[in-house]
């Protein structure tokens, strides 16, 4: 592990290496030129890909480039269970490989298996590091880092880009929480870094100790993994008086960081801007393979740029991201991005009662009720009948109107009944598990065989 201190070469645009073009039309061509050397490589070269990819076109441009046959978890997942243990996509020398990453996976599919050479993992904790970079963390910043570092991308490569900047990183990820609040309260912190709902519960729990988060003195919040509303980001930093910055990641080496400033843009949710050396990056409509506009939501597919031991083309995410192209942003950065806490998984939509049903929707109906802190919401089969249960969290004075302005904003908006269950402020959060799990505010309890439904919600969604 690398650990001198170090800044990317320029700083604004988050490159770390001199020619990477600054001008957003010359970036998208050397990304897009990269991208095609990669697929001309693999075609020829790469025992998965020669049979997956064919022969390629003669033509070099985007439109010809989103003709090429995307890359899916499943085929990756069957390819390292094939030919174990990386897959035959990896053809790197055992000798020259540095380390492993997992996806966390869920129930009944299987984890993909990324191996990385020494380059592989120098470009990854570069591209970690210059998002921490753009949230102000330097040499010396102390940074409660309350993701595992185990073989899960995420704490992986965030130590890795904070140790890189020379960053005092504190990695209490495998302690309870209380210990964390413990650290807080001896040794302080700059910057903490975690889920969403991991750092509203730790601010629960701190207040329940009878701590203020406020004393603790943290300037920055970083989140990532989960979606969230612009009031909770208000709210976040309110409690404790600090500015929210967000990164978004996967293991496939898409990733896309808030630029200075942070999530809150002039009032709104702002932007995650994509570092320019990662990735080529495409947000299509999953059901005709075509791009998105500027602003319009889709799928994110991930051409990592540099991943030479593990290498991948056009590989779809599963990610609903909304598209923003270069300049959208009023930091005036040439980077294409997405919108700030807006990711959701296209495999989270349900199916209630015949109808598609998107998280982001109950989310717009239940936050637009004045009062409602937090909820989480299930679906449930009894007698044969679904039901959709909402638990809100909610000041005691607005408890008994809630349930009621709850149940009329889902039908009102939505068009399905919910039962509605108020609770005190807090109570959802002390349900957060420990660690780096990405909790959907929504639990689909009709399941038995998951692994089937899942497999069901992924194509009802397409
Ligand atoms: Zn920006």
């Amino acid at each position: 592990m690398q650990t001198s201190t170090a800044v990317p070469h320029n700083a604004y645009l988050g490159s770390w290496h001199p020619e990477t073009p600054e001008c957003p039309v010359e970036l998208r061509e050397w990304q897009l030129a990269s991208a095609w050397r990669i697929a001309e490589d693999l075609s020829e070269k790469n025992p998965f890909y020669k049979g997956h990819l064919g022969s390629l076109p003669t033509e070099r441009s985007a439109e010809a480039f989103r003709c090429l046959p995307t890359t899916t978890k499943d085929q990756v997942v069957v390819d390292c269970e094939e030919n174990p243990p990386y897959g035959s996509r990896t053809t790197c020398e055992p000798a020259d490989i540095r380390n492993l990453v997992e996806t966390s996976g869920t129930s009944g599919q299987g984890r993909e298996v990324y191996v990385m050479n020494e380059v592989d993992e120098a470009a990854a904790i570069q591209m970690e590091a210059t998002g921490f970079w753009w949230s102000g963390i330097r040499p010396g910043t102390r940074v409660l880092l309350t993701l595992p570092v185990g073989t899960t991308a995420a704490g992986l490569w965030y130590y890795g880009g904070l140790r890189l900047l020379g960053a005092n990183v504190f990695s209490v990820g495998s302690y309870p929480t209380e210990r964390k609040i413990a650290f807080l309260r001896r040794f302080g912190a700059d910057v903490v870094v975690g889920t969403p709902s991991y750092v509203q519960r730790m601010a629960v729990a701190a207040t329940a100790a009878g701590l203020d988060p406020k004393q603790f003195g943290v300037e920055v919040l970083i989140v990532a993994g989960e979606s969230y509303e612009e009031a909770w980001a208000r709210e976040m930093e309110l409690l404790w008086n600090a500015t929210l910055y967000e990164q978004y990641g996967c293991t496939e080496r898409a990733v896309a960081w808030t630029c200075p400033g942070g999530v809150l843009q002039d009032g709104r949710l702002g932007v995650l801007h994509f570092p320019p050396e990662t990735a080529y990056c495409e947000v299509i409509d999953p059901s005709t393979g075509g791009d998105v506009q500027d602003g319009e939501l889709g799928e994110l597919v991930v051409t990592p740029l540099i991943a030479e031991a593990s290498p991948l083309l056009r590989y779809r995410t599963r990610d609903r991201v909304q598209w923003i192209a270069p300049g959208s942003c009023s930091c005036d950065r040439p980077l294409a991005g997405i919108r700030a806490g807006g990711v959701q998984r296209y495999d989270d939509m349900l199916k209630i009662k015949g109808m598609n049903v998107w998280p982001a929707q109950f989310d717009a109906a239940i936050f637009g009720v004045p009062g409602v802190m937090n909820y989480r919401g299930s679906v449930e089969v009894a007698n044969g009948q679904e039901t959709i249960r909402v638990r809100v969290e909610c000041p005691p004075n607005r408890s008994e109107a809630i349930p009621r302005e709850v149940r009329e904003a889902i039908s009102g908006s939505i068009g399905l009944r919910a039962e509605v269950q108020t609770l005190s402020p807090g109570e959802l959060s002390l349900e957060i598990p420990e660690g780096f799990v990405k909790v959907p505010r929504w639990t689909d309890n009709r399941r038995r065989d998951s692994f089937s439904s899942q497999i069901g919600i992924a194509r009802n969604s397409e």
